[in-house]
């Protein structure tokens, strides 16, 4: 899953891209809204996590201009303890949650993981599939009961790939995925993972659809 996090603050963007990398996460930063446009523009994400207070544009601006394009990315903004009107403005605006300065790295975690739940239509925090079950909280994966060790990209390949099964993503789009800028793609890097992941699940469990990309079936 990949983020981008507007914060200028340089204290806390830092603090948040380690924090949320460690869970998984490809985490792409920048420090102010019209940075976070170009980005926006550029690459595609999962999720945005918005501070509103930014220099050029305001995390405010940005979120409804998003919102005017019909782009429906999962929003999180972060804001001061002391102003209401802001995040009262920006859950109007089309954010799907906040999160008041100074706040947990784990409360973070467990409310993006809540938005991207009810992003996806689920209910429930685990995501099952057939046999299959996958854990976004504790990174568990088990197989007809028994629990599947996997690295952390093969997780998260597992977990983009789950999200929407019978829907192919080609290569360039998992790995777009699983790395942020500046994170050096090993050359067949997904294809490697998709090997060990077969190897892990079985083959039934990702399938090549030619020319267009990889799948998890829709019913298994
Ligand atoms: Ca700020």
């Amino acid at each position: 899953m990949r983020l981008l996090l507007v914060e200028d603050d340089p204290m806390i963007g830092p603090t948040i891209q380690t924090g949320l990398k460690q869970d998984g996460y490809s985490v792409d930063w920048v420090q102010d809204g019209q940075a976070a446009e170009l980005a926006l523009a550029n690459d595609v994400y999962d999720f945005l996590l918005l501070d509103l207070g930014l220099p050029r544009k305001s995390g405010l601006e940005v979120l409804h201009n998003l919102r005017q394009n019909k782009n429906r990315i999962p929003v999180l903004i972060l804001t001061a303890r002391d102003a209401v009107s802001d995040r009262i403005t920006g859950l109007d605006a089309g954010a799907d949650d906040y999160l008041v300065k100074p706040f947990d790295l784990d409360e973070l975690s467990a409310r993006i993981r809540a938005v991207m739940r009810r992003n996806a239509g689920r209910a429930e925090s685990v995501i099952e599939h057939g046999p299959l079950m996958l854990n976004p909280a504790t990174h568990e994966v088990n197989l007809h009961g028994k629990s599947v060790l996997l690295s952390m990209r093969e997780f998260a390949l597992l977990h983009v790939l789950l999200e929407r099964p019978g829907t192919p993503l080609s290569r360039a789009q998992l790995e777009d995925r699983l790395y942020g800028w500046g994170e050096e793609i090993e050359s067949n890097a997904v294809e490697v993972y998709i090997h060990s992941l077969r190897r892990k699940l079985g083959n039934e469990w990702i399938k090549n659809v030619r020319g267009v990309g990889y799948l998890i079936p829709k019913t298994i």
